[in-house]
């Protein structure tokens, strides 16, 4: 029998459904020593790998996130909450919440995750979205939409352009995959759609401060990426930072200093990462110390030093790897962070002291467009460094596999099955408040 609160089960609070949270809780489904309650200030779980998929219209929100209530429903120890976690009292062992608490624990996973920083220009997001959240996801869509059909209609040339320029700044995985999908949206998908604009004609730009895109892969990786995304029309700029944005352009300066201003309607941001505000506050609380991206240096049992009650995995911890290199910001650094926390305290309460934290490298794929991409399995040998359409196979079935729920799966992959043959995007509703600012309508005929 399960154990109920107030009697001597062990208390677990884990703060954020993501794959850390989700994980750790797994980990601890069928153990009747503990109960487990996971906090989320949303009430579902998100795949975020596939968000860009959602952002450029090929599939729903509902294809990659699962209610968090009903992943769980089976786990009987396992209470979810919907709520922000907001404070954190470790002398009385309690969470804050924003509209109410406290929540006591015996033992807290925070797996609250990170966000985008803009590198102290708070005031880019507005023009330039990152690509964090489902609600991101939509509004990155409704840019995208709304730039093509503000270009069908603007009869200016210099403004047409300006609609058909699409800046993403940030070279990593996202920044990647957004672009080769716009890529493809405008080479393929859309081509005939319109009538007064070629949506070939788009320019997508790709802005990378660092001297390669996906820095973290091997060079020749990252040269391969490079080129697959010039295939299909993107200009990528490396060692180039982005030192302004508005609503009409993004200036950017190259390494030797010299500026370039880009006219362009659609910013889209994938660069840089912040901890959670509740990182912060846990943090705060327990005097821990922090990375400059405000996560949590974490011991290597990834405690919170001074804490042995209190860990912190995924994206809200520096989880310790190799001796100059932290575990990267990966959906795999989260599962394995979050199941290792739980099998830690599971282990404690055994009295058992497990082995200190240890990451295995499961690599890394990204998709650029339709059937291409890059991927670096170190496990998998030289089979593992693949470019092109086997990187999308790789990327595929990796992505299916973790997919959470079978109904999702299946879902997805009937979806992806149709856009494929079809070359479509089938989620393409603009929704939303519009957005579309004033446009000069055409002459009418003389
Ligand atoms: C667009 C995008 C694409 C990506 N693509 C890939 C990829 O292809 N492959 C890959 O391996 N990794 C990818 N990543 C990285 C990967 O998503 C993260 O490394 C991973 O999600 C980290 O897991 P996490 O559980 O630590 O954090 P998250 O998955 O971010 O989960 C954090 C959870 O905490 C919740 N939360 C936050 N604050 C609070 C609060 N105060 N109170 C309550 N709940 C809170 C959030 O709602 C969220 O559910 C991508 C990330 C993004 C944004």
């Amino acid at each position: 029998m399960v154990a109920q609160v107030g009697q001597a089960a062990h208390r677990v609070l884990i703060i954020g459904g993501g794959f850390a949270g989700l994980y750790a809780a797994r980990q601890l489904s069928k153990d009747e020593r503990l109960t487990t309650t996971i906090a989320d200030r949303r009430n579902f779980h998100l795949f975020t790998p596939l968000l860009y998929q959602v952002a450029t219209g090929a599939v729903s929100p509902g294809d990659i996130a699962q209610p968090l209530r009903s992943i769980l429903r089976r786990q009987r120890n396992t209470t979810v909450l919907l709520g922000e976690a907001v404070g954190l009292d470790p002398a009385r062992r309690e969470v804050l919440l924003a509209d109410g608490g406290p929540l006591g624990y015996d033992s807290l996973i925070v797996a609250s995750g990170a966000r985008f920083s803009y590198f102290g220009h708070d005031g880019w997001a507005r023009d330039a979205p990152g690509l964090k959240s489902l609600d991101d996801a939509l509004e990155i869509r409704r840019r995208i939409l709304i730039a093509f059909e503000a270009a069908e209609r603007e009869h200016d040339p210099g403004r047409r352009a300006e609609w058909l320029t699409f800046v993403i700044v940030g070279g990593g995985p996202t920044g990647v995959e957004l672009a080769g999908s716009l890529g493809e949206i405008a080479r393929d998908t859309l081509r005939r759609d319109f009538r007064s604009i070629d949506t070939r004609s788009a320019r997508i730009n790709l802005v990378e401060a660092l001297p390669r895109i996906l820095p973290t892969y091997p060079a020749d990786r990252s040269a391969s990426a490079r080129r697959q995304l010039e295939r299909l029309g993107a200009t990528v700029r490396t060692a180039t930072r982005v030192v302004d944005i508005d609503d009409h352009s993004v200036t950017v300066e190259r390494a030797d200093g010299t500026r370039e201003l880009i006219p362009a309607r659609t910013v889209l941001w994938a660069a840089g990462i912040l901890a959670s505000s509740f990182v912060t506050a846990v943090a705060r609380a327990t005097s821990a110390p922090t990375d400059q991206s405000g996560r949590i240096e974490v011991q290597s049992d990834l405690t919170v030093p001074g804490h042995p009650e209190i860990f912190a995995v995924g994206d809200a911890a520096v989880q310790p790897w190799k001796k100059d290199r932290a575990v990267p910001g990966v959906a795999q650094g989260g599962i394995q962070g979050g199941r290792y926390a739980a099998s830690m305290i599971q282990a404690r309460l055994s009295g058992e002291t497990p082995p200190p934290f240890r990451y295995r490298n499961r690599g890394d794929v990204a998709v650029i467009g339709r059937l291409a991409g890059v991927t670096d399995i170190p496990w998998l040998g030289p089979f593992g460094r693949q470019s092109g359409f086997p990187a999308w196979v790789l990327w595929l079935t990796i992505h299916i596999l973790y997919l959470i729920g079978f109904a999702n799966r299946i879902v997805v992959v009937v979806r992806w099955a149709w856009s494929f043959f079809t070359r479509g995007r089938g989620s393409r509703l603009i929704t939303g408040a519009p957005l579309l600012p004033p446009i000069e309508e055409p002459e009418p005929p003389a």
